[in-house]
C-alpha cells in the first residue's frame, strides 16, 4: 500500500513537473516573440543609425571638398592659377586624407581659342599646360558641350552658387569658373564662364580607403552588409562591404542617395550644392543584413532561440523521465536483490540440511546397510554437486570473468562440446525420467568460443529445462546450419513441453535475480542468475540469445554464433578440419 503511494506520488509530482515545463514553453513562445518584435526595432534603430552617420560624415567631407575649391568670380581672372594652387595648398595642409585629390585640372575656352588644359604640379603649385588625361577623355567632350550649356552672362550671386557637378565614372568634381564681363563694373552686373575646374579624385583612396574605413566605423558593430552603386537599374557597384551582397536588390533593408545630403550641407553652410552629372547617375547606399533580410534574421533567431528553449525544457522533461524510470529501476533491483538473498539461502539451505542430516545418519550408524550407504552417497554427491552449481553462478557473477573471454576463443567444433555436456546430465536425465532428443546436422562448420563456457550456457539451459519442463518431461537438444541472404549460423537449442514463459516475461527473465513470479511462488529452486549469466557468456563469444516460448506448453532457447567471418578468413584454413574439445 506505502508502496502504491510512493508510485503514485511520484507519478503526481511527473505530471506536475511535465505540466510546468509545458506551462513554461508557452511563456517561452510568448516572451521569444515579444524579444524579437523589440529585437526588429533594436535593429532597425541600429541601421538607421549607422546610415545616418555615415551619411552626416560623407556630406560632410564632400562639401568640405568643394568648399575648399571654390573661386570668387569677383577676383581678376588672371590670379586665376595662383588662387587655386592656394586652394589645393590651403586644403592639403588641413585635411587627414591627402592622397584624396589625384590631379586638378583647369579646362579653359578663351574666346576665339581652342579649349586648352592645365594641371596643377602639385609639389610647385604652378598650373602648366597638360594633354588632357586619355582615361577621362569622355569627360573632356561632355566638358565642351557643358559649357555651350552655360548662359553667357550671369550675375555674380547667381555664378557664386552655380552648382559641382560630381562625375561618377569619371571620378572627378567639376565647376564653372567665371571672370568679370569686361564692359561691367562688378561682379553683380555680369559674369562671363571662362572654363571649368575639374577636381579629379583618387579611385583607390576612395573606395580601399575612404569608403571602405567610413563604412567599417559605421556598420562593422551591427553586421549589416553595405554596398555603393548607381542610383538606377541596371546596378553598378562602386563599393561592396562583401562580395556577397547582392547588388540588384530592389529591396534592401535600408537606402539613402549620398549626395542629396551633400547639397542640403551646402545649402546649409551657404556653399553651392554638388549633384550627379546626369539625373539617375547619383549614388546610393543599400545596407542588408547578411541573413537576406532584417526581418528574415529577426525570424531565424527567433527560430533558434526557441529551438534551443525547447530543447532545454525537452532535456529537463527527459531529466525528470529518466530519474523517475532510474528509481523504479532501483527499486526493483533492491526487492530482485532482496528476493536474491532469501533464494540463495534457501539454495544453500536445503542441501545442507540434507547433507548434515546424512552425514548424521551415517555416523549414528543407522545406517549401515551397503546399498543404503550407496543411496547416501549418491545423495551427497548430488547436493554436493548442487552447492557448488550454485557457489560457481554467483563467483562467476561477482568475478566478471565473463567479460574477458573473447581473447580466449578458439575454433570450437559443436557437436562434441553439446555431447561432452549431455554426459554429465545423463545419469540424472534418467533418474528424473526425462527423454532427451538429440538432432545435430552433419558437417556443421566450426565456431569461435571458449568451449568451457559454451558448456556452462548448454548445461544450464538443460537443467532449467529440467526444472521448468513440466510433467511431460521431454528435452530437445539441435544443432543446425542455417544460411539466410545476410547471415550464415550455427544454431544450437533447447526446448521443453513445460510451464513456458508469459510474453511480458520474456525480456526480464534475462536481467539478474529476475524469476517469474509463478515460479517463486511454486518454490522452484533457483536465484534467477543462470540465464543472465548465460547471456552475458554467449555475448562476450560475439554470439546471441533468444527464446521463443507459449505459456504452459514449453519453451525454446536458442543459442545463436555466425559463421561468416571463420569461413572466409583466409588466415584460418586448418580450421575446415578443427581439432574437437569438450
Ligand atoms: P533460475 O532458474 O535460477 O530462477 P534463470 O536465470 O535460469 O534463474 O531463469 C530465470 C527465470 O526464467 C526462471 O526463474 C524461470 O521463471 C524462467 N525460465 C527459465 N528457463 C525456463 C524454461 N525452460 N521454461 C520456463 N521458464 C523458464
Amino acid at each position: 500500500m506505502k508502496r502504491l503511494n510512493d508510485t503514485t506520488l511520484q507519478l503526481i509530482v511527473i505530471v506536475a513537473i511535465a505540466v510546468a515545463v509545458c506551462i513554461l514553453g508557452v511563456l517561452q513562445y510568448h516572451w521569444t516573440s515579444e524579444i524579437s518584435t523589440v529585437e526588429q526595432e533594436r535593429l532597425k534603430t541600429v541601421l538607421t543609425k549607422s546610415i545616418r552617420n555615415f551619411d552626416r560624415q560623407f556630406a560632410y567631407d564632400f562639401e568640405r571638398l568643394g568648399e575648399s575649391f571654390e573661386i570668387d568670380p569677383a577676383e581678376p581672372a588672371s590670379t586665376i592659377d595662383a588662387r587655386i594652387s592656394q586652394k589645393y595648398l590651403d586644403w592639403s595642409r588641413t585635411t587627414s586624407r591627402p592622397d584624396l585629390i589625384s590631379g586638378v585640372f583647369l579646362w579653359r575656352k578663351d574666346k576665339g581659342r581652342t579649349p586648352y588644359v592645365e594641371s596643377l604640379d602639385r609639389t610647385k603649385l604652378q598650373f602648366q599646360s597638360a594633354a588632357w588625361p586619355s582615361d577621362i577623355e569622355e569627360l573632356q567632350q561632355d566638358l565642351e558641350k557643358q559649357f555651350e550649356l552655360i548662359p553667357p552672362s550671369m550675375t555674380g550671386h547667381e555664378a557664386t552658387y552655380y552648382p559641382w557637378k560630381f562625375y561618377g565614372d569619371a571620378l572627378a568634381l567639376v565647376r564653372p569658373l567665371f571672370q568679370i564681363i569686361s564692359q561691367a563694373r562688378d561682379s553683380d552686373m555680369g559674369v562671363e564662364p571662362l572654363g571649368f575646374l575639374v577636381v579629379r579624385i583618387d579611385g583607390q583612396s576612395l573606395k580601399r580607403r575612404y569608403l571602405a574605413d567610413l563604412i567599417e566605423d559605421n556598420f562593422a558593430p551591427s553586421g549589416f552588409m553595405v554596398a555603393i552603386r548607381s542610383a538606377n537599374p541596371p546596378y553598378r557597384a562602386i563599393y561592396l562591404s562583401d562580395p556577397a551582397f547582392p547588388i540588384a536588390t530592389s529591396a534592401p533593408d535600408a537606402e539613402i542617395d549620398l549626395f542629396k545630403s551633400v547639397g542640403e550641407e551646402a545649402r546649409r553652410r551657404g556653399h553651392p550644392a554638388v549633384e550627379a552629372d546626369e539625373q539617375g547617375r547619383e549614388w546610393q547606399l543599400v545596407a542588408q543584413h547578411p541573413s537576406g533580410s532584417l526581418e528574415e534574421a529577426v525570424v531565424r533567431w527567433r527560430r533558434r532561440n526557441l529551438a534551443i528553449s525547447l530543447a532545454l525544457l525537452g532535456i529537463l522533461l527527459s531529466c525528470v523521465g529518466l530519474i523517475f524510470s532510474l528509481s523504479r529501476r532501483a527499486e526493483r533491483l533492491s526487492k530482485l536483490q532482496m528476493q536474491f538473498v532469501a533464494g540463495i539461502s534457501h539454495e544453500l539451505c536445503t542441501p545442507l540440511t540434507v547433507i548434515n542430516s546424512a552425514i548424521e545418519n551415517l555416523a549414528d550408524g543407522i545406517v549401515d546397510d551397503p546399498a543404503q550407504v550407496q543411496e547416501y552417497a549418491a545423495i551427497l554427491r548430488d547436493q554436493g554437486g548442487r552447492l557448488s552449481r550454485l557457489l560457481d553462478q554467483v563467483l562467476l557473477l561477482a568475478s566478471g570473468k565473463v567479460e574477458q573471454t573473447a581473447s580466449e576463443l578458439r575454433p570450437v567444433e559443436v557437436a562434441a562440446v553439446v555431447t561432452h555436456t549431455i554426459t554429465t546430465f545423463e545419469k540424472m536425465l534418467h533418474d528424473e525420467g526425462f527423454t532427451l532428443q538429440t538432432e545435430m546436422a552433419m558437417d556443421v562448420p566450426p565456431i569461435m568460443a571458449d568451449p568451457v563456457l559454451l558448456s556452462e550456457c548448454i548445461a544450464n539451459l538443460i537443467s532449467n529445462a529440467m526444472k521448468y519442463g513440466g510433467p511431460n518431461r521431454w528435452i530437445a537438444l539441435r544443432i543446425q546450419e542455417v544460411k539466410a541472404r545476410a547471415s550464415h549460423e550455427v544454431q544450437i537449442s533447447v526446448e521443453d513441453q513445460g510451464i513456458g514463459i508469459a510474453p511480458g516475461d520474456l525480456q526480464s527473465i534475462f536481467e539478474p535475480f529476475y524469476r517469474v513470479q509463478a515460479v517463486r511462488d511454486g518454490q522452484v529452486r533457483g536465484v534467477g542468475l543462470g540465464l543472465y549469466l548465460v547471456k552475458r557468456m554467449i555475448e562476450s563469444m560475439g554470439g546471441r540469445i533468444s527464446v521463443s516460448s507459449a505459456l504452459g506448453r514449453g519453451s525454446r532457447f536458442v543459442l545463436h554464433f555466425s559463421v561468416m567471418g571463420l569461413v572466409k578468413d583466409p588466415l584460418t584454413p586448418h580450421l575446415s578440419s578443427p581439432s574437437t574439445t569438450g
